[in-house]
């Protein structure tokens, strides 16, 4: 079953912004992404705290991809599985939108 993880709200969009765990393509590092407002951080974003804006064009050139829970937990930031269906397509569209490559994995 395909899941998505996020580590908390957005601290831009607040309530209605989920930030997503995102793997890093062509590296081990994972990316934390708020696919409503489109901002990308290194780390998870502090609770309302702006400390960092960054775009995913910048932090993750060659594209991402979907971690899977054993990857999501590596990552050690603590994620919580947030609703595929619900969130994938915002997720989708704004990767289009930027050009960034998506790699889903089927396990
Ligand atoms: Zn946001």
């Amino acid at each position: 079953m395909k899941a998505l993880y996020s580590v908390g709200d957005c601290p831009v969009c607040a309530d209605s912004g989920a930030v997503i765990v995102l793997k890093v393509i062509g590296s081990d590092r994972f990316i934390f992404y708020c696919p409503t407002c489109g901002v990308a951080w290194r780390t998870p974003p502090p609770e309302r705290t702006l400390n960092e804006i960054n775009s995913l064009k910048d932090l993750a050139p060659d594209g991402v991809a979907i971690p899977t829970a054993y990857e999501a937990l590596e990552s050690g930031c603590d994620p919580v599985t947030i609703e595929f269906e619900e969130w994938f397509p915002h997720l989708e569209f704004r990767l289009q939108e930027a050009n960034i490559p998506l790699n889903i994995n089927d396990e």
